[in-house]
C-alpha cells in the first residue's frame, strides 16, 4: 500500500477527478518524487514495487486522465514513446537518444525567432522544443 498524501487528494478534487484508491495510490507515486518524465510501463514497475495491484492498461488510463484533467503534460518523444511529465508548465526537453532520457529546458532558455504561419483557421496551441542529443550524459 502507498501512503495516500492529502495533496493527492487534493490535487485530484481540484482536476475534478474522482478520487478513487487506484487514482490516489497512482497520484502518490507519479507526485510523491519531485519533477520527472515517467512512462506508463516504468509507473507500472512502482506499483508493483509498492504492493499496489494495478494493470498496466489501468495505469495508462489514470496517466491519459491526469493529463487530460491538465495534472501532466504528454511529451511524444518517438513513434510510441511516450513520457508523462509532471512539469505541466510551459518548458522544452533535451532528448537523449540513446538512454531514452529527458531533460527539462526552461521555457525562457529558447528563443524562437521565426516560426511559419499557421494554417487558415488554425491557432497556435503551443511550441514544444525537443533537442535531440546522441552523446551520452557526461
Ligand atoms: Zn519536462
Amino acid at each position: 500500500m502507498v501512503t495516500e498524501s492529502p495533496s493527492s487528494a487534493d490535487r485530484l478534487a481540484s482536476a475534478g477527478l474522482r478520487p478513487t484508491r487506484q487514482r490516489l495510490e497512482l497520484a502518490s507515486l507519479v507526485f510523491g518524487k519531485g519533477e520527472r518524465h515517467l512512462s506508463a510501463e516504468s509507473l507500472h514497475e512502482e506499483a508493483i514495487g509498492a504492493n499496489v495491484s494495478v494493470s498496466l492498461a489501468t495505469v495508462y488510463n489514470t496517466l491519459r486522465h491526469f493529463t487530460d484533467r491538465g495534472l501532466l503534460r504528454e511529451v511524444l518523444v518517438a513513434p510510441g514513446k511516450v513520457y508523462f511529465d509532471t512539469n505541466a508548465g510551459d518548458h522544452h526537453h533535451f532528448f537523449f537518444e540513446g538512454t531514452g532520457e529527458l531533460i527539462d529546458i526552461p521555457a525562457d532558455h529558447v528563443t524562437l525567432s521565426k516560426l511559419p504561419p499557421t494554417p487558415a483557421g488554425a491557432e497556435l496551441s503551443r511550441v514544444d522544443v525537443i533537442i535531440r542529443l546522441t552523446a551520452p550524459k557526461a
